[in-house]
């Protein structure tokens, strides 16, 4: 059993403060949270490396830089709604719950979507409600949605998710080739989407009707 509260914080350190993660929330909640909890027990010990780490069915768990660079793209007050598709271990669930007042999560597997769901709500949370489907389609009974992230790579961006946007939202979401995808941050300003390029990533796909299709 590491000591997972100095290795968090010299994760915040060294992976994030040290290169380009500013926001006190982001850092605050990253330092708080414990990310050892949604890792497999084989990779707890890795828990804290600057990497992705395998959570099964062939998914991961981001790396923790790419989960404070979203987040932080969303820039989180505490009172917004947030759409989060691909739920996965959880983790960047909590982070989002942390910093907004409440998180709809949805995942199309729903072995990893019930694993979070309970890792969560033993953590405390019950500021977040779960979905398992299509989350290409986004959740329109929930909607409009200040921040919206998504955790998989689109073949492009799913005109679903910027219809259910707010005034002034953002969606964050990684767009491109199968294998290697570009970060954009998409932001709502009326009819308009204002569309930034944050940085290149490598995300598992996502699959579905406004995604890449099943093979
Ligand atoms: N944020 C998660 C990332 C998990 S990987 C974490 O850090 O743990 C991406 C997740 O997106 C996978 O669990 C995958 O099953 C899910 N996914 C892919 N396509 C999806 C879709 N159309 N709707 C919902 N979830 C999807």
């Amino acid at each position: 059993m590491g000591d997972f509260q100095k290795e968090r914080l010299a994760m915040v350190e060294e992976q994030l403060r040290r290169r380009d993660i500013y926001d006190p929330r982001v850092l605050g909640a990253m330092a708080k949270v414990s990310r050892q909890s949604f890792v497999p027990a084989d990779y707890q010990a890795a828990a804290y490396e600057d990497r992705p780490l395998p959570i099964g069915e062939g998914q991961t768990i981001s790396q923790p830089y790419m989960v404070a660079v979203m987040t932080q793209s969303l820039e989180l007050k505490g009172k917004e709604r947030v759409l989060e598709i691909g739920t996965g271990s959880g983790y960047q669930t909590a982070i989002l719950a942390d910093l907004s007042q409440v998180v709809f999560t949805v995942e199309r597997i729903p072995t990893l979507i019930q694993k979070a769901q309970m890792t969560l709500e033993a953590l405390g949370y019950r500021n977040i409600f779960f979905l398992t489907g299509d989350g290409t389609k986004g959740w329109q009974e929930k909607a409009p949605f200040e921040g919206i992230i998504v955790t998989a790579g689109a073949p492009e961006i799913p005109k679903t998710l910027l219809s259910q946007l707010a005034e002034g939202g953002r969606l964050v979401i990684p767009v491109g080739p199968r294998y290697t995808q570009t970060l954009y941050k998409v932001t709502r300003q009326g009819s308009r989407f204002q569309e930034d390029d944050i940085t290149g990533c490598v995300f598992v796909p996502l699959l579905g009707d406004y995604g890449w299709k099943e093979e």
